[in-house]
């Protein structure tokens, strides 16, 4: 998957506000934020999406979530914040390497989702 977008953004070919980094993940602005804070956050080795995920991914998607809220903190959201995964056709993701969305920032974030 090396013409992968998000993967190329992890090696440092496509220039991205890095808010934080370690061997396993990358947390990047959003290049065209929702709220005020909004932050991706990926594994730096390739997976597609939460449909294909396996065992051996469990460390790293752990590691995700954990971060997420110092990450947030960090990013001016220090009250709580909104974690999205869009998967598959559809959850309607566009990018197809595995992300969270941390949205947030000083003021609650809005309805979750249009009731049916
Ligand atoms: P998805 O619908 O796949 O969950 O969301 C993909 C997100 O990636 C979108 O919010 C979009 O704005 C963001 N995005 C797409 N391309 C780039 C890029 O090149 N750089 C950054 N920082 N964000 C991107
Ligand atoms: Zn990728």
């Amino acid at each position: 998957m090396s013409d992968c977008i998000f993967c190329r953004i992890a090696r440092g070919e496509i220039p991205a506000k890095k808010v934080y980094e370690d061997e396993d993940i990358l947390a990047f602005n959003d290049i065209n934020p929702a709220r005020p804070v909004h932050v991706l956050v990926i594994p730096k080795r390739h997976i597609t999406s939460l449909a294909t995920v396996t065992e051996a991914d469990t460390p790293v998607l752990g590691k995700i979530l954990t971060k997420a809220n110092e990450i947030a903190v960090a990013q001016g959201s220090p009250d709580g914040f909104r974690v999205i995964a869009n998967t598959g056709r559809i959850g309607q993701q566009e990018v197809q390497h595995l992300h969270i969305h941390i949205v947030g920032g000083p003021d609650p974030v809005g309805p979750m989702l249009k009731r049916i």
